[in-house]
């Protein structure tokens, strides 16, 4: 019997590229991924109750109040755990008080969190690689570019299915610092938090994403 692979969260900074390594993961090694700001983005372009209060705080670059994303991400994790898959976490929890809940439905529902990724990036290239950032337009695509790392074919199209590109309005470099700031403050204390639970795992984010993925593949194979 081959044995279950690990449940996971992955840490980093904006722009460390844990959207791209997300899809990867979930595409070649199977998981069910849970991605808050993918789910808050299409809450808001359908104006649902927690889109339409979520809103203000994602433009401005803060953190949803815990209050809202919370119960939220319990159902998620519920849909997560009826896939039979290991599940792999982005971009919850974001905080100590989000760790702590997830730890309290983590045990109410039998689960548990394996291993926490962190992708580490030198910090000065974060900002460069958040405002050059451009995404496919079409959800199911999701094709993340880089105006100077790895640049689409056609300007502005993309090279996988023809949708439009688009820039996140919070990539725009007003917003970008402040995401960079929560993160520093509220986020970057969970690096600790598991480190002392001896679950963190630190992976070289300067890389190319394909090496990126291969060091993740490989770490996940070895624990
Ligand atoms: P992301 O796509 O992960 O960079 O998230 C985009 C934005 O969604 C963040 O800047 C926050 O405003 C919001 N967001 C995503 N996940 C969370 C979370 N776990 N807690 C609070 N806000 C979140």
């Amino acid at each position: 019997m081959t044995p279950k692979s690990p449940n996971i969260l992955l840490l980093g900074a904006p722009g460390v590229g844990k959207g791209t390594q997300a899809k990867l993961i979930e595409a070649e090694l199977n998981y069910a991924r849970l991605d808050t700001g993918s789910l808050i983005r299409s809450a808001i372009a359908q104006k649902t109750e927690l889109g339409l209060k979520a809103e203000a705080y994602v433009k401005e670059g803060m953190l949803v109040p815990d209050e809202l994303i919370i119960g939220f991400v319990l159902a998620e994790l519920l849909r997560l755990k009826e896939t039979g898959k290991p599940f792999l976490l982005d971009g919850f929890p974001r905080n100590l008080a989000q760790a702590e809940a997830l730890n309290r439905m983590l045990e109410e529902q039998s689960l548990s969190l394996d291993w926490v990724l962190e992708i580490e990036v030198d910090t000065g290239k974060l900002t460069d690689r958040i405002i050059g950032r451009r995404l496919c337009s079409d959800k199911a695509c999701g094709t993340v570019y880089h105006l100077k790392y790895s640049p689409p074919k056609q300007e502005g199209v993309c090279d996988r299915c023809g949708s439009l590109l688009f820039q996140r309005d919070d990539d725009k470099s007003d917003v970008v610092s402040k995401r960079l700031d929560s993160y520093k403050h509220e986020t970057m204390p969970l690096i600790d938090y598991y480190l002392k639970q001896a679950k963190l795992q630190k992976i070289d984010g300067d890389q190319s994403p394909q090496e990126v993925f291969a060091e993740i593949r490989d770490k996940l194979s070895s624990l």
